[in-house]
């Protein structure tokens, strides 16, 4: 089979997987399309943008059009090529699924030849585009996300026109009865088309009042709470009804305060990534997922009392 993920949709949201990597097939655990697209938008790619952001001053060195390079400029571009492979392959072992799906992108946006020094400047700028690709979609997704709990009508036409339509190649299997499946060789097509099911789905996204996390409730009844593990082994669902007074006087501040500031710093990278009119508040990638991280850090251990309001506030809230 040809390699990337294929994918049956199944009754009732669910999906099966099979990813087929340089090695062979794999079969996924069997998951839903909810789950799946809550686990994307928060994957941690604290590390993997920094090594982006070092091909990309790896990049800068490399002159276009890339005519008579010089010795350092041909090693440059060597370098690019040798830590594009490497973040490939790192990716790869901690995440299979994105690894596979960002080789066989790369597959595709450079066919094999196309690395000479003479096409540098085409192989760099697809190199570039190609590795970015999955954490633009994460982009993209929190913020269908943070609309969708808000209940904002998703804008078709302008900001997430990428959405209205999208190619996906269908392989129609015939056994007892006709069976659909379908072949992604990209991380931001596979998620593309979770989410574009997610979307007609209607579901309800809510943000947890315990931990802060979007969620989607299982069953019709009013529920505040997710079904992650907070602390000791307990959910927020078990845990949150004996701490509701801690939690209601925070509700306001810290879990809200971390919601809106994500969207904040966020508009501050997607300005950077226009390059339009870049601002010193504007922020990289890496630091981006840095503040991520940090921020993410300071209102859990609020929530479990570890820090105080003040301080998990000045961590959320950089100037
Ligand atoms: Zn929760």
């Amino acid at each position: 089979m040809d390699k990337g993920i294929y994918v049956s949709l199944l009754p009732k949201g669910k999906i099966k997987r099979t990813l087929t990597t340089e090695s062979g097939e794999v079969e996924l655990p069997e998951t839903t399309i909810a789950d799946e697209i809550i686990l994307f938008s928060e994957l941690d790619f604290e590390h993997y943008a920094q090594v982006v952001e070092l091909l990309n001053t790896i990049a800068d060195a490399i002159p276009s059009p890339p005519k008579n390079l010089t010795q350092e400029e041909i090693n440059a571009y060597d370098l690019l090529l040798d830590t594009t492979e490497d973040l490939v392959t790192t990716l790869e072992q901690e995440d299979l699924l994105c690894g596979t799906m960002t080789r066989t992108l790369l597959e595709d946006a450079l066919p094999p030849g196309c690395t000479s020094p003479a096409s540098a400047d085409q192989t760099k700028s697809m190199l570039l585009r190609a590795v970015s690709d999955p954490m633009r979609f994460q982009f993209l997704l929190n913020s269908v996300l943070y609309d969708m709990k808000d209940g904002i009508a998703l804008d078709l036409d302008k900001k997430y026109c990428a959405l209205k339509e999208l190619v996906v190649s269908q392989h129609l299997i015939l056994g007892d009865e006709l069976t659909a499946r379908y072949h992604f060789r990209s991380v931001a097509t596979y998620y593309c088309f979770l989410l574009l099911h997610f979307i007609v789905m209607k579901p309800r996204v809510l943000l947890c009042q315990c931990c802060g996390r979007y969620f989607i409730p299982k069953t019709k009844k009013e529920t505040l709470y997710c079904d992650r593990i907070f602390i000791r082994n307990r959910t927020c669902k078990q845990v949150a009804p004996g701490m509701k007074h801690q939690i209601e006087a925070m509700r306001q501040t810290v879990i809200d305060e971390f919601d809106r500031a994500k969207r904040r710093m966020y508009n501050r990278y997607s300005r950077a990534l226009d390059k339009k009119a870049p601002s010193e508040k504007d922020l990289t990638l890496s630091e981006y997922y840095e503040w991520l991280n940090r921020a993410t850090a300071a209102r859990d251990q609020f929530v479990k009392g570890e820090l105080s309001q003040e301080e998990a506030l000045s961590i959320i809230n950089v100037p």
